[in-house]
């Protein structure tokens, strides 16, 4: 419970494989992805998924 992410912008690519993933928390805007932290419990399982398929590790707990 109380997982957050956040998204390392420098290493983000803006590929869009963590809105794939999980489109209720993640979502690429102008090239760099977004975090909707108050939906990560909801879809927790789908965010560890997102994590995993990021090919820079842009997306990291907090
Ligand atoms: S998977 Fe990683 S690099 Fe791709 S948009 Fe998401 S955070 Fe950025």
């Amino acid at each position: 419970m109380g997982t957050k992410f956040k998204i390392n912008l420098d290493d983000c690519t803006g590929c869009g494989a963590c809105e794939d993933a999980c489109p209720d928390v993640f979502k690429v805007v102008d090239e760099k992805s977004t975090v909707n932290n108050e939906l990560v419990d909801k879809n927790i399982d789908a965010c560890k998924e997102a994590k995993a398929s990021c090919p820079d590790q842009a997306i990291v707990s907090v």
